[in-house]
């Protein structure tokens, strides 16, 4: 009994000390337990010393884009990452990009759209039903920025931290009727010999007989792959001596951990951006990054999740930004799918603390998402504007003139 009741004071102290630490309440909308991950630990994040704005790059040409693509990301979660990382006069690495719009995100069928649809927006300029990649209601395929980038002779990458076969990955390279059919995905990156591929998704390279394949065939795709001239690497250790111009980086069977001692988001992003900067000399390359949690913990209405996974992104778009800075002729643009679980802060302190969170739903919203832009020529995403427009500003900035295009067959 004496044991039971100094358990259950420690239990007691440890969430006023989680909820000290964190300072939110939870409203009655809320679907889950807020208290769960109150306790992230956010000290691994460097801030940035400064407030203030990148310095615009001027007189160069678009040489090389990073597009940095947060799942679920909208206005009400970068608001909470940057009360409780820096403040409310503090600003995210985004934010210190200097230009900013905002994009429309509805799909070709629905008002709110998922991430096939939206990721089919942002990677081909057009708009399709909720589910399907790259491939419109009519049965017409249109090539992605990142194959068109590919066929004027650009390196190119992939780096998430879901499935590399998971829907915003899958629509920067491969054309299927249904985002559920990751196998045909997973042939198809490894097809479009995409340079980098860096996430989870290992379920779905490995054959039938393999206990842990998600595959229905026999088909290995990481001998394929290798065959084809790929590297392939598992860990942070293989991935830091890897040199190639193509690397297939599985690090997990499902979705990535985002913990140690798996390569973080950053950790991938700087790799990809070394061997892509080499493997692009001549042309240049196009790399898509995507904080993919941030959906997943915004579904959970989990904000703890949500200030990790988003934290974990901003990371990443600093190591983009950092390369941007000294190269200058590097176009950076963050922006997000969609919105998800229609976070909205209902009050708190101007310490950033007491936050009262309200989520209005276990899905995604209609609401536009922001876009934020560094580099030559990031002044054209000022504005608002439909997501589909995105990769036609890409087009143009590289000096590609049919675009959105239609695969011949
Ligand atoms: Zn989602």
């Amino acid at each position: 009994m004496k044991k039971f009741t100094k358990t259950l004071t420690a239990i007691i102290v440890s969430l006023i000390i989680c909820a000290a630490l964190f300072g939110c309440t939870q409203t009655e909308t809320s679907k889950r337990s807020y208290t769960k991950s109150n306790a992230v630990d956010i000290s691994s994040y460097a801030p940035a010393p400064t407030a203030e704005s990148c310095p615009e790059i001027h007189d160069t040409r678009v040489k090389n884009i990073i597009f940095c693509i947060g799942d679920g990301m909208g206005l009400g979660q970068i608001s909470l990452v940057r009360m409780k990382a820096v403040g409310p006069d503090g600003t995210l690495y985004m934010e210190r990009m200097p230009v900013s719009g905002f994009v429309r995100t509805h799909s070709a069928d629905a008002l709110v759209t998922d991430s096939a649809a939206a990721g089919t927006a942002l990677a081909s300029g057009v708009k399709t039903n909720n589910g399907m990649i790259g491939i419109m209601p009519d049965g017409t395929r249109y090539q992605t920025i990142l194959e068109v980038a590919k066929a004027r002779g650009m390196a190119t990458g992939v780096v998430v931290t879901s499935r590399i076969t998971d829907a915003t990955p899958a629509a920067f390279a491969s054309h299927v009727t249904s985002r559920k059919m990751q196998d045909k995905i997973a042939e198809q990156l490894i097809a479009n010999k995409v340079n980098i591929l860096f996430g989870g998704g290992k379920e779905y390279f490995l054959p039938r007989s393999d206990g842990r394949s998600k595959r229905n065939d026999q088909k290995n795709l990481i001998e394929q792959a290798k065959e084809a001239g790929y590297i392939y690497v598992r860990n942070a250790e293989e991935l830091k001596t890897a040199n190639n111009p193509y690397i297939l980086g599985l690090f997990q069977l499902g979705a990535l951990t985002t913990v140690e001692p798996e390569p973080s988001l950053a950790e991938l992003t700087t790799k990809a951006v070394d061997i892509l900067d080499r493997a692009g000399k001549s042309y240049g390359f196009f790399l898509m990054i995507e904080g993919s949690q941030i959906d997943r913990a915004c579904h959970d209405n989990d904000a703890g999740g949500v200030i990790r996974q988003t934290l974990l992104f901003d990371q990443a778009v600093k190591t983009a930004i950092d390369f941007a800075q000294k190269d200058k002729q590097t176009l950076v643009v963050v922006t997000a799918d969609h919105e998800t679980g229609g976070l909205i802060i209902k009050g708190g302190n101007l310490k950033g603390n007491d936050l009262n969170l309200n989520w209005s739903t276990g899905g995604h919203v209609a609401m536009p998402v922001p876009i934020y832009a560094f580099g030559p020529k990031a002044e054209v995403f000022t504005g608002t504007y439909d997501n589909s427009e995105v990769p036609k500003k890409f087009a143009r900035l590289l000096g590609i003139k049919l675009f959105p295009k239609a695969v011949d067959e």
